[in-house]
């Protein structure tokens, strides 16, 4: 399927001979002694690159690490980045000593056919950003060709994502960005239904423009996690100690009056896993209406996990941000679990995660190559499939 305004692939760029810039996503865990403690994310860059070594192109890498705010600072270097990358594709990457200047003209200058270069963190200079012009076009500089397959900074104008692109005429998405861009953009055109979301996590606050969304599109929103509680709390049902935004109560009646008469479907648990508070090592099922002075819910019950077993499996297009309880302990990872792999279960549906935490979970279950797509941007894909303008990816449309 050709991509949405006629932005290229990186299969359909000249890269032969030429220098491409790529914009990676190489923010990766590191452990206290500097070794990349998960890979995933430059894994997932391999497609990209491997295919541009086989064109014989000779490839500039650039990314950011963490947050060293605009100054060089050693611990942020992406040194052992550059270890993890040569070793998994088995040649050498050479890391230059700042993202731009002399050392980063020399290295690029001195490239030959499919041999890889690293630019040192980007946010070494604060440059990028600001998306300031003068970073910008020394990034420029150092290509003839440009190439994006940072889907998670898609949603920042910085300088490898907006700046760099805006002079270079040359540029397209890698295979990362594609994809995402292929998957997400199906959730906003001309789905199969019902299209059913699944939202839930920490607050009604973080997710009330998604919900808002979302429901201009789908056929019913199943609701889970603490955002739950405050739904629930706002139809008059007592919470006890559980997390409830109580400044949300009124924007979760009106979005609760929005979707009845939009004749939207919401479920709402009908049964939580209570306990004591965070510490519990187990937990107790009651019904929505007998929650214990004193106690929280921290995860959807047994009956709800049936309620939304049952209408994943109805529908034929599904989206899920949010974990549906504390999955992060076993006591309360159940309505969690029960979601994504009734997703993985599904035969027929367009199945889709988005979110930081929604990704660890669905990994967690061992499910993440059983669903349609996994999403590698967290607030990337909440803003994709809200129909928001990421401006990362207008900039790789064609002039
Ligand atoms: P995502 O990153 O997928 O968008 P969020 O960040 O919104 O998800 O929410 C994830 C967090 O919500 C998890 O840390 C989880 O422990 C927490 N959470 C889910 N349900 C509850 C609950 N009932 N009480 C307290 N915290 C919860
Ligand atoms: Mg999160």
């Amino acid at each position: 399927m050709p991509l949405p305004y006629g932005i290229r692939h990186v299969s359909e760029l000249p890269v032969e001979g030429k220098r491409v810039l790529v914009r990676v996503d190489f923010n990766v865990p590191l452990t206290k002694d500097r070794k990349v403690s998960d890979d995933a994310r430059i894994v997932a860059t391999l497609p990209t690159i491997r295919h541009l070594i086989e064109r014989g192109a000779r490839i500039v890498l650039c990314s950011h690490l963490g947050r060293p705010d605009g100054q060089v600072k050693p611990e942020y270097s992406l040194e052992p980045v550059a270890a993890r990358l040569a070793a998994l594709i088995d040649q050498d990457v050479v890391l230059t000593d700042e993202p731009v200047g002399d050392g980063a003209r020399k290295v690029v200058g001195d490239l030959r056919d499919g041999q890889v270069a690293l630019l040192e963190n980007l946010r070494f200079f604060a440059g990028e950003e600001a998306n300031d012009e003068g970073f910008a076009r020394a990034l420029a500089s150092y290509c003839d060709v440009y190439v994006n397959d940072a889907f998670g900074t898609a949603h920042r104008a910085h300088a490898s994502t907006v700046g760099v692109p805006a002079i270079v005429a040359d540029k397209g998405a890698g295979f990362v960005m594609a994809k995402e861009i292929e998957i997400l953009s199906r959730l906003l055109g001309d789905v199969d239904r019902p299209y059913l979301a699944v939202v839930g996590g920490a607050k009604v606050s973080d997710k009330i423009e998604v919900l808002d969304a979302l429901l201009t599109r789908v056929d019913g929103i199943a609701i889970g996690g603490a955002m739950a509680n405050t739904f629930l709390k706002a139809q008059g049902k007592d919470l006890a100690k559980s997390r409830v935004e109580e400044d949300k109560l009124p924007v979760a009646r009106n979005f609760l009056r929005k979707a009845s008469e939009a004749r939207k479907t919401v479920y709402l648990p009908t049964d939580v896993i209570v306990a004591d508070g965070l510490d519990a090592t187990t937990g107790t099922a009651v019904g929505i209406d007998a929650i214990p002075a004193g106690q929280m819910a921290l995860d959807i019950g047994p009956a709800t996990i049936e309620t939304y077993r049952r209408a994943i499996k109805e529908a034929r297009t599904i989206f899920w941000n949010g974990p549906m309880g504390v999955f992060e302990k076993a006591a309360f990872a159940n309505g969690t679990m029960a979601v994504a792999h009734a997703m993985a279960d599904h035969k027929l549906a367009l199945t889709v995660v988005g979110g930081g935490d929604s990704a660890a979970a669905v990994a967690k279950a061992g499910v993440a190559d059983k669903v349609t797509h996994v999403s590698t941007g967290g607030g990337a894909s909440l803003e994709f499939i809200q129909g928001l303008e990421l401006p990362g990816i207008t900039a790789l449309r064609p002039r």
